[in-house]
């Protein structure tokens, strides 16, 4: 682990290419209309509930909603029309994921960082902080519990904003994470898809993660208030640029990575701003490059080690507040992927997952090397970037999930099929994706039930495969045939087929 300190001065000059910004800008104005956004707010009180059943009606068509529209359902206060919303935000997840839901698990693998967040534990003032870089050895142990132990297999990779977590670093240490491999009780554990989170890239750097594999980029905008971010990303740092992180995706696009994952700090600004801001974003992917994100995320802030900023208890987005912004941000972005961390308590979890989440992680830690040194969660508070709230185990979610008919999807065939960008966005909007994704859950669902599931959780899981194997054989019986091979193969112990 790296310890010693870098000069990072010049290194942050370099960084920002003023260039990959000021040709997707349309003049010199950002994407985000501020005013649009407040006047949508203001224009929609007290919506009519004929309004709002024609825009459920919408949704229920995977159809992207306007700043108008969802600004009405955020508006709602009959109970009963909430209560529409909620069921409508059910039944899209349902109709464009069925009962699937991904998990992976964040892999903290720096957290040295450059950038003066007040938010974040790992801002450099951030003295209480022990700084820490996992070498290749040490990432290989991380993984080696993560895959051969949990069973997990897909990673979002996490980075601070530093020299020594540059795009070489990153390269690497993906490139190292997809050669781990280790056996399992009957098979062979390793990630099949890395997801990166990391600082804007320019568009060279981009290019490298596109070549080295990985799935989702993800880059959270934080505040979509413009006034906000500037209060919370001091100027003189990389990350006080606004408008270099929220073009980020237009970069990504151009370098090849079109799976884009957004996101908004649910607590730094007003919760209505937010969930329209990430609307926003939403529209003009779809316009810039006729994509959509593949997820939005919304993090609540968290209580953070030596993070007075977040005690003032203020910015906490209230229970029911967000609760409506999910609800809202499922409606106006029928297609997309719905992230919702450990962040948030396993109660949060629970109330929030019929609302339409589709990813969630389990068994995370967040603490740098946390993985494999096993110390006590309340241990790791000075290498982590803020408290977890859900600490259960992948296999104690997984049965709560299969006990409720819900299957847990390991599934990472899509990139790796190039079904990406453009061409899932139209499979999940026509409906159509759902064929490869139901054949793909059960049989990665098997491989886990057989390499890592607890006596208990394995009895809770089967019963979800046998319902899901009845309704392949009604659903799609042209598929069959191939489908049983590949299902009758992985309970022999082959791994990794899919469709
Ligand atoms: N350094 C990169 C960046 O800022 O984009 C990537 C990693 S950062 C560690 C990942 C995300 O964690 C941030 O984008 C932010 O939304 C979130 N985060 C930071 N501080 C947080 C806190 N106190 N509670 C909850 N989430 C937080
Ligand atoms: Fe650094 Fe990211 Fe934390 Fe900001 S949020 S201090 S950029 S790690």
């Amino acid at each position: 682990m790296l310890s010693q300190p870098v000069r990072t001065e010049s290194w942050q000059q370099r960084k920002i290419r003023s260039d990959e910004i000021q040709r997707f800008m349309q003049g010199d104005r950002d994407f985000i209309d501020e005013g649009a956004i407040t006047k949508a707010l203001a224009a929609n009180y007290h919506p009519d509930p004929v309004y709002i059943r024609e825009i459920i009606a919408k949704s229920l068509s995977i159809e992207t909603l306007t700043l108008d529209e969802a600004a009405a359902l955020v508006h709602v206060d009959d109970p009963d029309l909430v209560a529409e919303m909620e069921a409508a935000a059910g039944e899209i997840k349902r109709r464009v994921y069925d009962n699937r839901i991904v998990t992976f698990a964040p892999l903290y693998l720096s957290n040295y960082c450059v950038n003066n967040c007040r938010y974040c534990g790992f801002r450099r003032e951030n003295k209480a902080i022990r700084r820490l870089t996992l070498s290749m050895d040490e990432i290989r142990r991380e993984v080696a519990v993560l895959c051969g132990q949990i069973g997990h297999k897909r990673l979002i990779v996490v980075y601070g904003e530093h020299p020594v977590s540059d795009i070489d670093y990153m390269v690497e240490s993906i490139r190292t994470i997809y050669d781990v491999q280790v056996p399992t009780k009957k098979g062979v554990g390793c990630i099949r898809r890395v997801n990166v989170n990391a600082a804007p890239l320019c568009i060279e750097d981009l290019k490298r993660l596109h070549e080295v594999g990985i799935g989702t980029f993800q880059v959270f905008q934080e505040t979509y208030h413009h006034a906000t971010y500037a209060r919370l990303h001091p100027a003189d740092t990389i990350k006080g640029h606004y408008p270099w992180r929220l073009y980020c995706m237009h970069r990504a696009f151009e370098a090849g990575v079109d799976d884009f994952g957004i996101g908004a700090l649910f607590g730094l600004a007003d919760w209505r701003f937010e969930t329209l801001g990430l609307l926003s974003h939403a529209h003009e992917l779809e316009r810039a490059v006729g994509i959509g994100p593949h997820t939005i995320s919304f993090p609540r802030l968290e209580p953070a080690e030596n993070t007075p900023f977040i005690q003032d208890t203020r910015l906490r987005v209230a229970d029911a507040d967000f609760r409506r912004a999910v609800t809202v941000l499922r409606l106006a972005v029928p297609y997309t992927g719905m992230i919702l961390t450990a962040r948030e308590s396993a109660d949060t979890r629970r109330a929030l997952m019929p609302l339409g989440i589709t990813q969630i992680d389990a068994s995370s830690r967040i603490g740098v090397g946390a993985y494999a040194d096993g110390s006590a969660l309340d241990d790791q508070d000075n290498r982590q970037q803020f408290v977890l709230g859900d600490t259960r185990s992948l296999d104690t979610v997984i049965r709560e999930l299969a006990e409720a008919g819900t299957i847990t999807s390991f599934c990472t065939a899509g990139y790796r099929c190039g079904r990406t960008g453009k061409r899932i966005m139209d499979l999940l909007r026509s409906g159509k994706e759902g064929r490869f994704c139901k054949l793909n859950a059960v049989l990665t669902f098997r491989e886990w039930l057989d390499d890592f599931a607890t006596e208990e959780t394995a009895a809770a899981g089967e019963p979800v495969i046998q319902r899901e194997i009845e309704a392949i054989s009604r659903q799609q019986p042209q598929s069959m045939d191939l489908f049983m091979d590949y299902y009758r193969r992985i309970a022999a112990g082959e791994r990794d087929l899919y469709l």
